[in-house]
């Protein structure tokens, strides 16, 4: 089998949370591109629904959408108990939902900063600990988590520290749970994308008018495209991958190297 044989996802089966559109639209549909059965697990179950549809007729592979607000442990419980039942087992899968909630500290509630923490590091927390609880005790699996290059720089000028400090935390949570499932078979790593163009950034009545002034700091001079995330989500997954674990891949075409 040659290497670009080995990395394809043929007979695996994952899940990917914040799946219905954007970074985790994009990473689903490069799973079941490379072989994969695929759940998109998003809190818009019509979304999510539309989204399945177009993969699996788009890859003839089996693509289900579950309906799941990652930050409540019984949802995750129950997605995590239906991808297992609906598509027979669970290879790997994708902590990647999250929220941006921009406001100065010294404006920000205390309810917006446990509102972001919620979404974006407690919900990997379950995530990762309900689909890792399944992997230990079936042979291993590939956890991959959406962090950012928030995790790593401080954004300028949009004020964001609970985004920040939250993505940061999603890195060493990655860091610790590779540590300990790493003689177990359960690797985990992480993605910080760079600004991507995605609802997140482009509806975004705070950020989209930011993109004129990010462009022109960033060197390769315009945000990435979701697609260009799918690549290092496939290679994670897959068996190209088995000495990679506890590893951050910042994917911001340079944007963080001064
Ligand atoms: P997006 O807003 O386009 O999509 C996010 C998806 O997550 C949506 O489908 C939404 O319904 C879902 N979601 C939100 N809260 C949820 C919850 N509680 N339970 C279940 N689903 C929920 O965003 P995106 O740009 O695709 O971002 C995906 C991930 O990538 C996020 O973690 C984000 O922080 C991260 N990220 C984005 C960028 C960027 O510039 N777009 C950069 C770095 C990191």
């Amino acid at each position: 089998m040659n290497i670009i044989e080995k990395m394809r996802l043929d007979g695996k089966k994952g899940f990917v949370t914040g799946g219905a559109r954007g970074i985790g639209k994009c990473t689903a549909a490069a799973f079941a591109e490379a072989g994969a059965d695929v759940a998109i697990a998003d809190m818009d179950l019509e979304e999510a629904k539309a989204a399945a549809k177009e993969i699996a007729e788009a890859t003839g592979r089996k693509v289900i959408a579950i309906g799941c607000d990652v930050t409540d442990e019984s949802q995750v419980q129950s997605m995590v108990d239906e991808a297992v039942r609906e598509l027979g087992d669970l290879d790997f899968c994708h902590a990647n939902a999250g929220i941006c909630i921009n406001a100065p500290a010294d404006e920000m509630t205390y309810a917006q900063w446990k509102k972001n923490i919620d979404v974006n590091l407690n919900s990997v927390f379950l995530t990762d600990t309900i689909a890792g609880r399944y992997m230990l005790s079936h042979g291993g699996g590939s956890i991959i988590n959406t962090a950012s290059m928030s995790a790593h720089i401080v954004n300028v000028p949009q004020p964001q520290c609970a985004y920040n400090a939250s993505k940061a935390a999603v890195i060493q949570l990655t860091k610790s749970l590779a540590v300990e499932w790493a003689k177990q078979g359960v690797r985990v790593n992480s993605i910080s994308p760079g600004y991507i163009g995605t609802d997140l950034t482009l509806s975004s009545p705070t950020l989209q008018p930011l993109i004129a002034q990010w462009n022109a700091m960033a060197p390769m001079g315009r945000l990435g495209k979701p697609e260009e995330l799918g690549s290092i989500c496939v290679y994670l997954a897959g068996d190209t991958s088995t000495f990679t674990t506890g590893s951050d891949f910042i994917l911001d075409g340079a944007f963080t190297c001064f």
